[in-house]
């Protein structure tokens, strides 16, 4: 796999280059909450401006549905990018269109340009290749090579991610280098014991990693929103919690095949509502009363999983424990980053919620080995599956 480094030792200068960047941040009616994914491609964009390269930066946000939607502009965006590079980021109210060619031909050598969300056009995301070809030779046109730093999007095949690499000189960013590099060791020989913490709200998105990984790691956490179609596969009531009825009987064979591997949480923090101001109450995990949702895992939990993590040599962490965008249902996350963090050995956290957590509730991201950009990315390559991103930058 050709690198950023290759691109810059042959020479950039002068040249437009085309860089698939992961920008979906999450907003608030328009306000960025959480600006990680933008500071995390801004190596790569300054490594190329300061080579006197054109940069054009290309991205999606959120799940348009193939047309404009001002709801998810990346206007806001390319603001937030212009105050962290110091300069001007010229923004195209397109992908392909009128905007976007005068915006891409009046970029002068050493400055960016952002284009309008790829999700506003249906090809982006089409199933037929020969759609999101025709969409990717029109983003080509744009540039003379291209580079891939959207790690949060290589397991997607979309136009941008897959059939671009194809068709222009193609190169793996400084952030799709780096997440690589610390996903291949924990594939490759973890320092043992290798724990995994899974949280977050959606099991059946998650079965897969879990089957995949059961036979690697020594034990694995969960907790979140996931834990209850787990407890309820335990013949345990849970309320109002998430459950995901069609998922109880694949977590029962999941728990019977895992022996002691599978640690689920002992009490819960369940409340009526999920808001700021919500009565909460912590009740043992086979007492969540009816009518309640449990929205985060309790404090005895918190220790039963911090007791395991402190033997642990090798940590990967996908998934708050609950709701901790609402300071009530914040502690679980809170107590299992601080145990994560202080992993002697090798920490990783992946997943967008997971990694604003640990910078919302001010964890430290110096104090982890690694924050990956990508959850489903970093999942599906645990998994051991094929990424169509990884797989056209590898040929
Ligand atoms: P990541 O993006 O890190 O992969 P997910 O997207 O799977 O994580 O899940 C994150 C979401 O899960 C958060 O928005 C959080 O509020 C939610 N969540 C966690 N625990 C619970 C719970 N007990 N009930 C409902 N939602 C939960
Ligand atoms: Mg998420």
């Amino acid at each position: 796999m050709r690198t950023l480094d290759d691109l810059l030792s042959a020479g950039v200068g002068g040249t437009a280059v085309l860089v698939r960047a992961d920008l979906n941040v999450p907003l608030d009616a328009g306000r960025i909450t959480d600006d990680g994914r933008i500071r995390a491609v801004l190596p790569t964009v300054r490594q190329l401006t300061a080579a006197g390269a054109r940069v054009i930066l290309l991205s999606h946000l959120g799940r348009p549905k193939g047309q404009p939607d001002p709801k998810y502009t990346l206007k806001p965006v390319s603001v937030r990018l212009g105050e962290l590079l110091e300069t001007q980021v010229a923004f195209a109210t397109d992908t392909v269109g009128e905007s976007a060619k005068e915006t891409v031909a009046a970029l002068e050598n050493g400055g960016v340009a952002l284009l309008e969300n790829l999700r506003f056009d249906a090809r982006e995301t089409s199933k037929d290749e020969a759609e999101r070809g025709a969409f990717a030779t029109e983003l080509a046109a744009f540039g003379e090579s291209y580079v891939d730093d959207a790690f949060g999007a290589v397991h997607r095949k979309h136009a941008s991610v897959f059939d671009l690499a194809r068709k222009l000189p193609h190169y793996a960013g400084n952030l799709v280098a780096a997440e690589l590099e610390v996903l291949r060791k924990l594939t490759t020989e973890p320092a043992r014991p290798y724990v995994v913490v899974l949280g977050g709200s959606k099991v059946s998105d998650k079965l897969g990693v879990i089957q995949a990984l059961l036979p690697k790691v020594d034990r694995l956490l969960v907790g979140g929103g996931m834990c209850f179609t787990f407890l309820k596969a335990q013949g345990k009531d849970v309320g109002d919690s998430l459950l995901e009825d069609d998922q109880v009987e694949v977590c029962r064979q999941l728990l019977a095949e895992a022996g002691d591997k599978i640690v689920l949480p002992v009490d819960v923090v369940v409340s009526g509502e999920i808001a700021p101001q919500a009565t909460t109450r912590i009740v043992g995990a086979d007492e969540i009363p009816d009518k309640q949702k449990g929205l985060d895992i309790g404090p005895a939990s918190v220790a039963v999983f911090a007791d395991v993590l402190k033997s642990a040599r090798t940590v990967f962490w996908n998934g708050p424990m609950g709701v901790f965008e609402v300071a009530p249902f914040a502690a679980g996350t809170r107590g299992v980053g601080e145990a994560v963090r202080a992993v002697d050995g090798l920490s990783v956290v992946g997943g967008g919620d997971s990694a604003a957590a640990v910078r919302l509730l001010e964890l430290g991201e110096d104090a982890f080995g690694h924050i990956s950009t990508g959850g489903g990315a970093s999942l599906e390559y645990l998994e051991g599956k094929t990424l169509p991103g990884l797989e056209a930058l590898e040929d």
